[in-house]
């Protein structure tokens, strides 16, 4: 395969006539394919149905220590919730508490109560401070960066390697500067690279002296179950490793069993040091009586233990592994040797992330919406939207069907194929 680069001028023309006859052939299908957003396809959910049978009217709903329930109560969850997910996160059932329907819930409200209040041991509520700054690890994950634009907090883009964020950078900045008072990390088979942090990344995030003593980390770790092969990336225990660096009160952990069971309907969790816990609980017993205790109930009966998750998550990834194949098997036959793009093989997760030239992922974006293929919105990758490179595109191949999938990574290779070759022509011109 030759890369375009390589092609003379007539042939470059030659080459663009014939990818946009075969755009237009998509275009005249009037296609509408949607890959914009990590959700389980409804195979998936069909797979936490028998859940709902779980808790019947007619039967008992009692927590193991008898508490009834269908009552208010267990601000931090039900006992069997708690030790379930202590178990998962590997930390202790006393370092969790159990929430509502959504981590990023938990992740919002986090933020929010650190702004008016400030977090366990801050002298000064972060939201009375004249700048407030997170370090944003990018591409990353839109949804977290939204929650620090609606707080006003000043996003800092931190490059991602191939085994988790550029630590040396961020070392020198939180060593240097008080007002960096958080970052974000989707520690396992991040959002959108499929990237697992290294043991290394681990510990020096964990050690790293940080001049805002109450500096912290927010380890959403969302995909921690969510393998696509028998050999699952290893991630150290963020929480242990913290306490291992003297600073047991730096990290909230989060999780959620949404691409678990149902998106929505899933139960969430947070875990952190028994200080950090004990501070939080306390607001949360202002904020709410409980959670919807029912619904811990039906996930701790659907899996009694972890052998359960696990095969389960094996039922996910039959249905899904195909798809992320399908992705990378067309990616690697329409544009393999091209040097027009490149994208990440993950080992888990929800996401196929693609780079393309610099300055081409908005058009290829607007060009493929042309022709009724979505994908996420260029940009979306990286704080306020913007992605210095404008090169980075975001691959959900969960929700669509095998079928569909196919067609709108054909669209996508085209589109990214009319946009280079325009770009090269445009560059031979002004040459
Ligand atoms: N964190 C990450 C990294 C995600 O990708 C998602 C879902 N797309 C969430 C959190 C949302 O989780 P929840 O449904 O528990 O709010």
């Amino acid at each position: 395969m030759r890369a375009l680069s390589d092609l003379s001028a007539n042939e470059l023309a030659e080459a663009e006539l014939n990818i946009q006859e075969q755009y237009d052939g998509y275009k005249n299908r009037k296609l509408k394919l949607d890959m914009s957003r990590g959700k389980p396809s409804p195979e998936q959910l069909d797979l936490s149905m028998p859940m709902l049978d779980t808790v019947q009217s007619s039967g008992l709903l009692n927590a193991a220590d008898g508490t009834d329930l269908r009552n208010y109560g267990g601000i931090d969850g039900i006992p069997e919730a708690k030790a379930l997910f202590a178990r998962l996160l590997e930390v202790d059932s006393k370092e969790i508490i159990v929430g509502g329907n959504s981590s990023l819930n938990l992740m919002h409200d986090t933020i929010a109560r650190a702004m008016i209040h400030g977090v366990y041991g801050s002298e000064t509520p972060w939201g009375k401070l004249t700048v407030v700054k997170f370090l944003c690890p990018s591409p990353g994950y839109d949804r977290h960066f939204a929650i620090c634009e609606l707080f006003n907090i000043e996003m800092i883009v931190i490059d991602m390697l191939d085994d988790g964020p550029d630590m040396d950078t961020i070392e020198r900045l939180v060593r240097e500067d008080d007002s960096i008072k958080g970052i974000w990390c989707v520690p396992k088979y991040s959002n959108p690279e499929g990237i697992t942090y290294s043991d290394e990344i681990v510990d020096r995030l964990a050690a790293m002296p940080a001049k805002a003593a109450d500096f912290r980390i927010f380890w959403d770790d969302a995909y921690m179950v969510h393998h696509l092969t028998d050999r699952p990336d290893p991630l150290k225990n963020m929480l242990a490793a913290c306490k291992a660096a003297g600073n047991a009160d730096r990290v909230f952990v989060f999780a959620s069993t949404s691409k678990i069971t149902f998106p929505g309907s899933g139960v969430a969790v947070m875990a952190a040091s028994v200080a950090n816990v004990g501070y939080i609980r306390k607001q949360l017993s202002i904020q709410t009586i409980g959670p919807d205790k029912i619904n811990q109930l039906r996930h701790v009966r659907f899996f009694p233990d972890l052998e359960q998750i696990a095969a389960h998550m094996n039922r996910h990834a039959a249905i899904i592994k195909p798809k992320f194949d399908t992705v990378l098997n067309k990616l690697e036959t329409e544009l393999g040797g091209k040097q027009l793009a490149s994208w990440k093989k993950p080992g888990g997760g929800y996401f196929i992330s693609l780079n393309t030239l610099d300055g081409c992922a908005q058009a290829v974006i607007s060009l493929a919406a042309e022709a009724g293929v979505t994908l996420t919105q260029a940009g979306a990758t990286y704080p306020y939207g913007k992605d210095p490179n404008d090169r980075n595109i975001r691959i959900a191949p969960t929700f669509p069907s095998l079928e569909e999938l196919e067609t709108a990574i054909e669209v996508l290779c085209l589109c990214i194929q009319l946009v280079s070759i325009r770009k090269l022509r445009a560059e031979i011109t002004a040459s």
